[in-house]
């Protein structure tokens, strides 16, 4: 059905849904219902009518997750203006450029990044009063006057296919993050497509660390949670410590992570200090998850992992291993979301790649389906190369596909490196070397030897107590994968770049290691 992403998440609240409790503030433990929910929701719609906020404007939100975000991110999309999401940790310079680009006329933020926030504003020509700091600060506006403005709501006519519900951004990993234009009917879409596939129900608690600013915490787990009736405890970092502490007091029944939350969750002593047994579900996404990680994440809390796969442009999920599919490996990312068809490209020819007793060789993923963006903002050359005429949209993943639909991510296809004219997946690396006692984390990217032939090297972190040559390291890998995939080079680091969203910021590791 065509409708709005309020209308499709609070349109038909029942009397006992409005009882419930939709989101507990992690840090306060504050409590708000779905009933209530709703009506905040409403009432910053209302007040942001009355600024004249509407259809075709942009409003940034640059907050970390607290029931706050979750008022104001659905006030700004029922008074049907578009929110444009900023990383929590952005820079002033990167909060400048989303301001300018997107055209946002309003920012909404937290105390602790005020600084930044004002910075940024006066610099793109936005007067103080458009910053409104969602907690309180001096001379600014807060959440609390919005709520208290007593405007009423606004009739919008929706057009799901064509308003700009938000302007999230890629994550970066690979160049400039890109601003994503979403519509209604793709967010509605997406919520309606993964719903089946993941299981969570009104008796679940997710404990929502992902950022809600990124899109997988913003569709998967807010809105597919807030869908479900099912009840969100937001953290607005994470912290080890804390993660475990919020699982225990709440009785968490379903994670949501990224795979480096899931490499403290099998590797870190502190997990054996507290009771898990609540936990049913991980669903890990945004990186890469190997089976063996999965299965020691499984085997730990006593839970059944899950992967998903996808990307902002397609708000984001296409794949994921069905919850009630015992069957299918929590290495791979299962199957198509209903609703999507995909296909694996040789990049070289543009031709379907062969498929031998059922099973592909590897290709790159293209998927078509409602959740495909409309295309990057002011971008048409990257729309062009990105989207085809006939909607498909090229992901830049490698990927093959089993007899049973079953869906493998090799790697980024630009991440691939060329050794002798054979490829290696950093990221099959990666897994491996995360099997060694002696390593925390580890990274691995492709760098040029003496010969200008390019090698994969790997950064790794050791794990605390421990001490690994780099030559343990070197045979390691060499025992176990075919020679032409060796690591040829090791560097032990503190720690392993990643992005706000859970993914390896190798081009930081390959800056510096260049000449290695
Ligand atoms: P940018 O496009 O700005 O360089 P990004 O691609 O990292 O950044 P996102 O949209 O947040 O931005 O991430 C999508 C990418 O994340 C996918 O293209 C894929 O490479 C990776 N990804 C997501 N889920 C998985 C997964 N389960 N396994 C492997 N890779 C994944
Ligand atoms: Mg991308």
């Amino acid at each position: 059905p065509d409708v709005s992403v309020f209308d499709s998440l609070f349109g038909s609240l029942t009397d006992e849904d409005r009882e419930k409790t939709a989101l507990v503030d992690g840090p306060s433990g504050a409590e708000t219902s779905y009933g209530d929910l709703a009506a905040r929701i409403e009432a910053v719609a209302g007040a942001l009518a009355a600024r004249g906020i509407g259809v075709g404007d942009v409003v940034a939100l640059h907050c970390p997750n607290s029931s706050g975000f979750v008022i104001a991110f659905h006030g700004i999309l029922r008074a049907g203006a578009t929110a444009t999401t900023v990383n929590s940790l952005a820079t002033v310079k990167d909060l400048e450029s989303q301001l300018r680009a997107s055209g946002a006329e309003l920012l909404l933020t937290a105390s602790p990044l005020l600084e930044a926030a004002t910075t940024a504003a006066r610099n793109v020509g936005l007067p103080d009063s458009a910053v409104i700091v969602l907690d309180g600060a001096e001379g600014h506006e807060s959440l609390r006057d919005l709520l208290a403005a007593g405007a009423p709501a606004p009739d919008v006519s929706f057009e799901p296919a064509e308003h700009l519900a938000v302007l999230p951004y890629s994550s970066g990993t690979t160049g400039l993050p890109k601003g994503v234009m979403l519509t209604h009917r793709n967010l509605v879409a997406n919520v309606e497509q993964a719903r089946a596939m993941l299981g969570v129900g009104r008796d679940d608690v997710l404990l929502a660390v992902l950022p809600f600013f990124h899109i997988y915490g913003m569709t998967a787990l807010l809105n597919l949670g807030l869908r479900e009736r099912a009840t969100l405890v937001t953290m607005p970092r994470f912290d080890l410590a804390e993660f475990l502490r919020l699982i225990e007091d709440h009785g968490v029944t379903y994670l949501f992570i990224a795979p480096p939350i899931g490499v403290a969750l099998a590797k870190h002593p502190l997990v054996d200090t507290v009771d898990t047994s609540t936990v049913r579900h991980v669903l890990s996404g945004a990186a890469p998850l190997d089976e063996h990680l999965g299965r020691a994440i499984e085997a730990r809390l006593g839970a059944r992992m899950l992967q998903g796969y996808g990307m902002t442009e397609m708000s984001p999920v296409s794949h994921v291993t069905p919850f009630d599919r015992d069957d299918i490996s929590p290495g791979s990312v299962g199957l198509a979301i209903p609703n999507v068809e995909f296909r694996l490209v040789d990049p070289a020819t543009g031709e379907d790649v062969e498929v031998t007793d059922g099973v592909s060789a590897p290709g790159e993923l293209w998927c078509r389906g409602p959740m495909v963006m409309t295309g990057y903002l002011n971008n048409p050359e990257a729309t062009a190369e990105t989207l085809t005429d006939d909607g498909w949209l090229k992901t830049g993943d490698v990927a093959t596909v089993d007899a049973d639909g079953v869906v493998h991510i090799v790697d980024r296809l630009k991440e691939l490196i060329k050794y002798k004219g054979y490829q290696v997946a950093p990221s099959e690396l990666e897994s491996l070397l995360l099997e060694h006692p002696g390593i925390a984390d580890a990274a691995v990217v492709g760098v040029l030897d003496d010969e200008g032939e390019e090698v994969p090297k790997a950064f790794v972190v050791a794990q605390p107590g421990t001490s690994t040559s780099d030559d343990e390291v070197l045979a390691f890998v060499a025992e176990r994968v075919a020679p032409y995939k060796k690591v040829r080079v090791v560097e032990w680091v503190d720690a392993i770049p990643k992005s706000a969203s859970g993914k390896i910021l190798r081009k930081d590791l390959r800056a510096p290691a260049a000449t290695a």
